[in-house]
């Protein structure tokens, strides 16, 4: 009996270590599309994120980052695991797979739970997020209120080249490309204060390492048309030593799409060339079947707003198309304290229906381009005069507010260069 008893209590403590030890590692893939995604600093809305976040949003990081993702506390539940996976496109990107690289707890402070990591990787990459609750499923607590923050070690300078494309004679005041990269050189120093912009570099298209022949000098480029990659992604990258820090501006004829000045990504994903790695600027702008010739002033306004979103600025105010593209009716504005928003674009928007479907960022789902919206009347915005109105106004822009500044110089800690 004695033997037996032993046997017993020693089977149950085995039995109980077991559960103990058992491995309750539970790894919880992301199960949606991954529409909706957040990339870091943004003070916008993002309720679809906070929608999504437990089942899977994407998340943009970038090598040797420090991000912590929060959100409101839901008393009624015990804080959820939050786990981050790495996530890789099939080759024609309509698949996606998941390998989780994280499984965090919360810190709660603040009435927010608060998740922090270091990223990792050694490219700019997307993860995706699951929120693990009780009875290892799907958290089913409320997400209110997500934040994704971001600060890296890289530093608060680049450069930027002028990248001519195709036939460049000159813009409507005159300017050769030699003028009108030293004129974009001083505005950009001007408009991004507390950063250094080190210097211009003029490239041209034809001389691009990689893309020989492929942009003839002599022929006009329409971006959209001439090639079907309306960003130009493979002028990307000028790799010779000391110019990887370069933003890629790259200059064509015109953008093949009525009343499109400029395309950037909204948060762009390096400084080193291929995709997500350039801006696009007209010389021209489609006006229907004729175009019309920009004054340099223009051009460089563009070139000023389009860095903004590839640094992480959204317009000021929304407009519709910007809100459908990625996906979101919540982020009518940009979030940001100290910019004003107008309700008079999501009038505009609604009163424009049926009409051509623009926006100039370019979302990673694509995000737009400066609009040109032609007599109506926007200089009553109290936003008009910010560079990251979405529309051309009359008014000549002030720059950026001192909220929108710290944003970009945040995200540019965070770009490898
Ligand atoms: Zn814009």
């Amino acid at each position: 009996m004695k033997t037996w008893g032993l046997t017993f209590i020693l089977g149950l403590l085995i039995l109980l270590l077991g559960c103990y030890s058992e491995d309750k590692d539970v790894i919880l893939s992301p199960d949606n599309g991954l529409h909706y995604g957040l990339y870091p600093n943004d003070r916008a809305k993002n309720d679809s994120v906070s929608r999504y976040l437990a089942y899977g949003a994407y998340i943009l990081v970038q090598p040797n980052g420090s991000y912590t993702l929060s959100f409101a506390v839901d008393s009624s539940f015990l804080p959820p695991v939050l786990q981050l996976h790495r996530i890789t496109l099939s080759e024609n990107k309509t698949r996606y797979f998941s390998k989780r690289v994280r499984s965090l707890k919360p810190v709660e402070k603040e009435g927010r739970w608060i998740y922090s990591f270091i990223c990792e990787e050694s490219d700019p990459i997307m993860w995706a997020t699951t929120l693990l609750g009780e009875g290892d499923t799907y958290y089913q607590g409320k997400v209110n209120n997500v934040f994704f923050e971001g600060d890296g070690p890289y530093s608060k300078s680049f450069s930027l080249n002028l990248v001519v494309t195709g036939l460049f004679e000159e813009t409507a005041d005159g300017l050769n490309e030699k003028r009108l990269a030293s004129k974009m050189l001083a505005a950009f120093r001007k408009s991004y204060e507390g950063i250094t912009i080190d210097t211009i570099y003029i490239r041209h298209a034809e001389n691009h390492p990689t893309a020989t022949g492929r942009y003839p000098a002599d022929e006009p480029w329409l971006a959209g048309k001439s090639s079907d990659d309306v960003m130009l992604s493979e002028l990307g990258g000028w790799t010779e030593p000391g110019v990887y820090e370069a933003l890629d501006l790259v200059l064509v004829h015109r953008i093949d799409q009525n009343g499109i000045l400029g395309y950037s990504p909204l948060f762009g994903e390096n400084l080193g060339g291929g995709e997500h790695s350039t801006v696009v600027l007209g010389v021209y702008m489609k006006k229907g079947n004729s175009e019309e010739h920009l004054h340099s002033d223009r051009i460089i306004e563009t070139a000023i707003h389009e860095t903004g979103h590839f640094f992480g600025l959204r317009h000021t105010t929304s407009t519709l198309e910007d809100m459908r593209a990625l996906n979101d009716y919540s982020s009518f504005e940009d979030g940001i304290e100290d910019t004003e928003w107008c309700e008079k674009i999501l009038f505009y928007g609604l009163s424009q229906k049926g009409a051509s479907k623009m926006s100039d960022v370019f979302v990673r789902r694509p995000f737009v381009p400066k609009i040109y919206a032609g007599v109506f009347d926007f200089d009553g915005c109290p936003d008009a005069s910010n560079i990251m109105f979405p529309y051309v106004t009359s008014s000549s822009p002030d720059g950026f507010s001192d909220g929108q500044l710290d944003l970009v110089r945040r995200n540019l800690s965070l770009f490898l260069h």
